[in-house]
């Protein structure tokens, strides 16, 4: 059973699919372990650091060379798994509603391709989901950056010229990110508060010490909605929802943007007009910057200056944590790996539950539920 990792090819990702950590363990498991040259780089790791821990260190093509199962981040072009067995998975994030040739261009090259962000919200795969592993940093990062851009301080300061005001942090959209965000911001001593769509958040919200703001008048998602994951809302609850925010944004000095929809456009939940009230100076980080945007003229990678405010967002935020989120993202797929790991097969063999959720293409078939129709 050999496993490969190639260097990620896609612009700006900086982290890696595994660590000498996971090396060793999959090696333990009876895995043979090959790493691109270099694949370490950004998230600084040594090739050295990888041989140490067991791996073989060898050229892209050398490393595919017989792969059973090739790991990545973003999943490879077919092309760079010339030389890979016949049907070998390949675990890595493929954006299957915005990539579906690379999804059928891995269905005609038989090719077992398994989406990582496709994992079932179920407790059993929680130390398996690279989404929550990845939103948390990305929630840290983004107070952090926005933190960082903000011309005044977070915590109250009295000092003998006089005192500093806390800002005032909001929160919209309290899913994995949203609560990291809530928590690192109170850590800052800002004065937090946050919205979401699921009432369970309110609760949340509260246990960090920050403060619920919600549509009272016409009624979200009860409890947690359908697998975790929030749905479009009703044209009621958004035109509820806009009056909301605008009364409480004009007051907020940082604004963190976080709400999400698994393959849709992110909701609106920002306009131009609303930045227009907010103070001079302020910010606002929209994390779902490239998934269309929460926040009206948002722009990925860039701090545009509108009304005075300040909007920025990046395309990729986890691997503005390379290091930290290549070990999360690599231990995620290691409890992947090792859950199913069939000691007689001397390999991993996918239930029923988590392998039909994951897996996008098998036997020259696009064969996952979710891509048809
Ligand atoms: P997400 O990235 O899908 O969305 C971020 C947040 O934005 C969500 O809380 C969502 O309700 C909110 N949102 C969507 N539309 C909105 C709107 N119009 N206005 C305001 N907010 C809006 O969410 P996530 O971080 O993936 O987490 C969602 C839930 O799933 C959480 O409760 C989390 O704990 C749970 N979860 C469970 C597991 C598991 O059990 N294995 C794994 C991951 C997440």
């Amino acid at each position: 059973m050999r496993i490969a990792i190639l260097a990620e090819r896609a612009p700006g990702e900086s982290r890696v699919a595994a660590t000498p950590e996971t090396v060793k363990k999959l090696t333990a498991l009876g895995a043979t372990m090959s790493i691109e040259e270099g694949a370490g780089q950004a998230a600084s790791i040594s090739d050295e650091d990888y041989r140490d821990a067991g791996a073989q260190v060898l050229s892209a093509a050398k490393a595919v060379e017989d792969a059973d199962i090739v790991m990545g981040v973003q999943a490879p072009d077919v092309a760079a798994l010339k030389g890979a067995k016949a049907g070998a998975w390949v675990a890595a994030v493929f954006d299957p509603f915005g990539q579906k040739d690379r999804v059928d261009a891995y269905a005609k090259a038989g090719y077992e391709a398994l989406a990582m962000e496709f994992m079932p919200r179920i407790t059993r795969a929680q130390s398996m989901d690279v989404l929550s592993s990845q939103s948390n940093l990305s929630g840290y990062k983004a107070v952090i950056a926005a933190a960082n851009t903000y011309g005044r301080a977070f915590p109250m300061m009295m000092t003998a010229a006089g005192t500093v005001s806390a800002a005032k942090v909001f929160v919209m959209g309290v899913g994995v990110a949203g609560l990291q965000a809530i928590a690192t911001a109170k850590r800052l001593g800002a004065q937090v508060s946050a919205t979401d769509v699921r009432s369970a958040t309110k609760e949340q919200i509260m246990s960090l010490g920050a403060k619920p703001v919600f549509v009272e008048s016409v009624e979200g998602i009860e409890g947690e909605g359908s697998g975790g994951y929030a749905t479009e809302m009703s044209e009621e609850y958004q035109k509820a929802q806009a009056e909301l925010v605008s009364s409480h944004i004009a007051k907020q000095d940082i604004v963190i943007t976080t709400a999400l929809i698994p393959g849709r456009a992110a909701p609106r939940l920002i306009t131009d007009a609303q930045i227009a009230t907010m103070r001079h100076g302020s910010v606002v980080f929209d994390l779902a910057v490239s998934q269309g945007g929460n926040v009206e003229g948002s722009v990925a990678d860039q701090v545009i200056e509108k009304h005075g405010v300040k909007l920025m967002g990046f395309s990729n935020t986890p691997a503005h944590l390379a290091a930290d989120a290549s070990a999360l993202y690599s231990r995620n797929l290691f409890n992947f790996l090792n859950a199913f790991w069939n000691k007689e097969a001397g390999q991993p063999v996918l239930d029923e539950e988590i392998g039909d959720a994951v897996r996008l293409t098998k036997g020259g078939e696009v064969v996952n539920e979710r891509l048809k129709g």
